[in-house]
């Protein structure tokens, strides 16, 4: 089987659109959160999503927009685009928001799952082999996905070294892709990165493939139309900040 893996689309519909136009054929979509939040489309995203694949796992911003969880913990600039997000999401959306599952979920392979942040907290940050190593040393499952850093890698142990994960690519223009095998003594944190939103200094929309019969991963990166989402987010009256963090990938 192979399955698209989606995380952190955050809005950004010209993101999703490019993604899903470069994509390679695939069996299902598995959406690790933060579907809406920062960007200028959050109904026409969750247009785009809520038809695909099977399953889906809530985001922080996801919880928020939907009104399930309060802004104390968000900086104003992310708690003023809620705030937005709120005022704008139909009520069919946010109803949809909210039936949403926490993490972590097994996929129908019980060696397989899914949360946005940390396997042990949903709203925890995987940054550090550290960080990695506790939900790594708790899991059963021989493959864990996981979102919320926007940072595109992960973390993998084979019981006794632990490594950080980090594609590597040539060139930042055009589509690119990293392919990672994946051994059968290994344990790993895979995170297919952000599509709307990276933070790993590289502009261009992120996810990956998982094909579970090969055992690969491919990560990859696809240019998208980053002028019309900045567009729209300025002429939304959202924070000028989430237009310009497009173009630095930060
Ligand atoms: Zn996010």
């Amino acid at each position: 089987m192979r399955v698209l893996i989606l995380s952190d689309i955050h809005a950004n519909y010209e993101a999703l659109h490019a993604v899903l136009d470069a994509a390679p054929e695939h069996d299902t979509v598995w959406n690790l959160g933060d579907i809406v939040g920062y960007g200028a489309s959050p109904n026409e995203v969750i247009e785009g999503v809520r038809g695909l694949g099977s399953l889906f796992v809530r985001g922080n911003h996801d919880r928020a927009c939907c009104g399930l969880s309060g802004l104390e913990d968000f900086n104003p600039i992310a708690g003023r685009a809620a705030r937005w997000t709120q005022a704008v999401l139909s009520a069919g959306h946010t109803e949809w928001l909210r039936e949403i599952p926490s993490g972590p979920i097994m996929s129908s392979d019980p060696h397989v799952t899914c949360s946005h942040g940390s396997l042990l907290d949903e709203d925890e940050y995987v940054m550090t082999v550290r960080d990695a190593w506790g939900p790594l040393q708790r899991t059963e499952a021989r493959v864990n996905f996981f979102g919320h850093t926007h940072l595109q890698g992960g973390f993998a142990t084979n019981g006794n070294e632990w490594f950080r994960l980090a594609p590597q690519y040539n060139s930042r223009n055009g589509s690119a892709q990293f392919r990672l095998a994946l051994r059968d003594d290994g344990r790993y944190l895979i995170n297919p990165g952000s599509v709307g939103q990276p933070r790993d200094g590289d502009w261009r929309a992120a996810f990956a493939v998982y094909d579970d019969t090969a055992n690969v991963i491919t990560y990859w990166r696809v240019p998208y139309d980053l002028e019309t989402a900045q567009e729209k987010i300025l002429n939304a009256g959202l924070p000028e900040r989430l237009a310009f963090r497009l173009r630095e990938g930060r």
